[in-house]
């Protein structure tokens, strides 16, 4: 038997814009697994953050495609393993050679990749719908457009935090969640864990730079709020190094190289008794069904990336108001809707 790896010119050059008018866009890469007739798709969205490109992703995966060409993705297993080894380097990469394999298998088998998994749909957790940093005015304007979310994240890291989330309370009764991206002091992470509480905030993710592992242990005993880690939550091997700095973790599949080490990180998270999110970067329907596919895994969900979007040529989980519904479909259960 024999594997192809089909990564096309053209489908590594889409592009998705953020709605409403902001200039940002996010680029990301869908790559093809082809195997005895059945195709599994899956996707990268970079992040230089990361130290990775869409132009990085596709050099690691044709690298891969010689190796993959003696493998077989109804050993999914075997060859995941082998593809963390030979790509460890380009987690990114990982993540949609593994969305494609997992896609792959469960077409192959006819099922959703929750049933394979054994997950109850029914259980996936609510995801917030994230505001981004802006002016006060602006970010006001954003959360009047989504009147009825019942769960907001929004992103701070700014002198007057709680001055713009006391504008944003008095907007909506949605819990909100905020995202310093590593923005704050100790003291200051201390000091607004407290008057957030006040306001209806449930948690803080990644209030500190992610080298910042030592000054955590302060800010975990003396917050408010339970502290959840993002950029200090890359891959599993970071796991261990988190109970005593941070109550959570944020999961996201781009960052630990898809749906196999986020496996491995829920349950060494559970071992150790933290909390889990799945969050997501700006990405297409195939990256945030993926991760939606194993939501029933956890307590909460960021999985806003494609209703962030104007142009998701994919269809796949829906996202209603943060109640996501996934789909029935074999794999991913994603299907492709248009290429740009
Ligand atoms: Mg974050």
């Amino acid at each position: 038997m024999k594997a192809s790896c089909r990564i096309e010119e053209l489908r590594l050059r889409h592009t998705f814009t953020i709605s409403r008018g902001s200039e940002d866009v996010a680029r990301t890469v869908i790559a093809e697994l082809e195997h005895e007739g059945t195709v599994g798709t899956g996707e990268a969205s970079p992040s230089t953050f990361y130290g990775e490109t869409p132009e990085t992703v596709v050099e690691a995966l044709r690298g891969a495609a010689g190796w993959l060409s003696s493998a077989t993705p109804l050993h999914h297993e075997h060859l995941l393993a082998e593809a963390s080894e030979r790509l460890g380097k380009s987690r990114a990469a990982l993540c949609a050679l593994d969305l494609a394999v997992h896609d792959w298998f469960g077409r192959k088998v006819g099922q959703p990749l929750h049933r394979l998994l054994g997950l109850d749909p029914a259980r996936v957790p609510l995801s917030t719908f994230t505001i981004g940093i802006d002016t006060p005015e602006k970010m006001v304007e954003k959360i009047r457009e989504v009147p009825d979310f019942p769960l907001i994240k929004i992103k701070v890291g700014r002198p007057n935090d709680v001055d713009v989330v006391r504008m944003l309370r008095k907007e909506t009764r949605a819990a909100f969640r905020v995202d310093a991206n590593c923005a704050w002091t100790p003291a200051e992470a201390i000091e607004k864990s407290r008057e957030l509480k006040a306001l209806g905030v449930e948690f803080i993710e990644q209030p500190l730079p992610r080298e910042s592992l030592d000054a955590m242990e302060e800010v975990f005993v003396r917050s408010a709020l339970p502290v959840v880690a993002d950029e200090s939550s890359i891959v599993p091997e970071d796991v261990p190094r988190l109970p005593g700095k941070f109550h959570g973790i944020n999961i996201k599949l781009v960052k630990c190289g898809g749906i196999r080490p986020a496996l491995r990180m829920i349950h060494l998270a559970r071992t150790l008794g933290l909390r889990i999110m799945i969050g997501c970067m700006i990405e297409s329907s195939v990256c945030v069904t993926a991760g939606a596919q194993i939501g029933a895994l956890v307590d909460w969900l960021d999985l806003d990336g494609a209703a962030l979007t104007v142009n998701d040529p994919y269809r796949g989980m829906v996202f209603d108001r943060g109640r996501l519904r996934l789909p029935d479909g074999p794999g991913l259960g994603v299907s492709r809707v248009r290429l740009t």
